[in-house]
């Protein structure tokens, strides 16, 4: 029996990456492509490449031929608003404006309000509009370059529905069956969907790249299959792990589930006391006990959440690690650090998207560069 389940609606288990990679049949981001990357973009990798996050990948290795033959690409990501974003949702927009910067490449941005509303049987319209909205305002934060960021919400830009009507002609019900399980109680909406999905990879006769976590790959894998028949390329992607939740170092943090979320909205106070309250530490059940055979950081979603986004320099985590492993640090004290950086990033960031409220029109995408 499967011990996880991976699927764009649905992450259960401890999930193991280099399975996922032979099930979902995907490629290891292997160091080769890494390194070529630096050396393409003539810069230092970020974390998320150096550690790994990102870790498996269609296509990326076509994606830098074409950048370097100067045929060049384009990126596209999304969001569904079907609630306030948390810091596992942005972690991957970090990763994506790392790759727009360097290669200098138009990014695309859809926010799927339609898509939340047919999946989400609780979920209003209005509401989905609104988180939409909302979404929008912390996706701006990151810091995309005006001139290069196209986002988009499916409700409001109505030409999608143009693209996607070829793209609805190319998928039958069994191809769309066999990669989402629909059945007969699956709305039609949801059928139709995927060719709304697909559509964005279309927005440039260049090839497309989608950084995004690995459970929406089914969405491509389908676009893979009819893209050529339609002009086009088959779209890359590579794929990022999950941030685990506050609880648990197997899935992901879910919304569904608040004491394992950090929201980028969250009042810092507030987040810290969460932080405090429900983070699973691999520390062991005495401090005295853990100074004498250590702790474990290999189970533990304080380090992970270090190694993940908040401590950038590897040897101040190789620091973090053998101090944990020596019995020197303590979780409280670990904690504690952890804390003061996911609050400095939550005022930062709290102050970026206040400011991106002034912004939102200039990075509205009508159909026109
Ligand atoms: Fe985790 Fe830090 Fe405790 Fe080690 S000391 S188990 S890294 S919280």
């Amino acid at each position: 029996m499967e011990d996880f389940k991976v699927t764009p609606w649905e992450v259960d288990g401890v999930v193991d990456y280099d399975k996922l990679i032979v099930e979902f049949g995907t490629s290891p981001l292997t160091e080769e492509l890494i390194q070529k990357t630096a050396e393409l973009t003539k810069s230092e990798l970020p974390i998320f490449f150096r550690r790994r996050f990102f870790f498996s990948h269609r296509d990326y290795d076509k994606v830098l031929a074409d950048y370097e033959s100067g045929k060049g690409f384009f990126l596209y990501t999304g969001r569904g608003p079907s609630g306030p974003m948390h810091i596992g949702h942005i972690i991957p927009f970090f990763a994506t404006k790392w790759l727009q910067e360097k290669f200098g490449v138009n990014l695309y941005i859809q926010v799927t309000d339609d898509e939340k509303f047919l999946f989400k049987e609780t979920l209003g319209f209005e509401e989905t509009k609104h988180w939409a909205y909302d979404n929008i305002l912390d996706i701006i934060a990151v810091g995309f370059d005006p001139d290069k960021t196209f986002i988009f919400q499916n409700s409001e830009f109505t030409k999608i529905y143009e693209m996607a009507i070829p793209i609805a002609k190319k998928i039958n019900f069994s191809m769309a069956k066999a990669v989402f399980g629909f059945n007969e109680q699956s709305k039609i909406g949801m059928i139709f969907y995927p060719a709304i999905q697909a559509a964005p990879t279309f927005f440039e006769k260049k090839r497309c790249l989608i950084p995004a976590a690995i459970d929406q790959d089914p969405y491509w894998r389908l676009q893979r299959d009819f893209a050529e028949s339609l002009g086009y390329y088959k779209t890359a992607a590579i794929h990022s792990k999950f941030v685990p939740g506050l609880t648990s170092l197997g899935g992901k943090m879910s919304a569904s589930k608040p004491e394992t979320a950090v929201y980028l909205t969250d009042d810092p106070e507030e987040a810290g006391k969460k932080i405090w309250n429900f983070a699973l530490t691999g520390g062991r059940a005495t401090a005295k006990e853990q100074r004498e055979k250590g702790g474990e950081p290999e189970k533990c979603v304080v380090f992970k959440w270090f190694e993940i986004f908040f401590e950038p320099d590897d040897e101040k985590l190789m620091e973090r690690y053998r101090a944990c492993k020596g019995g020197e640090l303590l979780c409280g004290q670990c904690k504690r650090e952890l804390i003061e950086r996911v609050q400095e990033f939550l005022r930062e960031h709290q102050e970026r998207r206040k400011k991106a409220e002034k912004q939102v029109e200039k990075f509205k995408y009508t159909g026109e560069l």
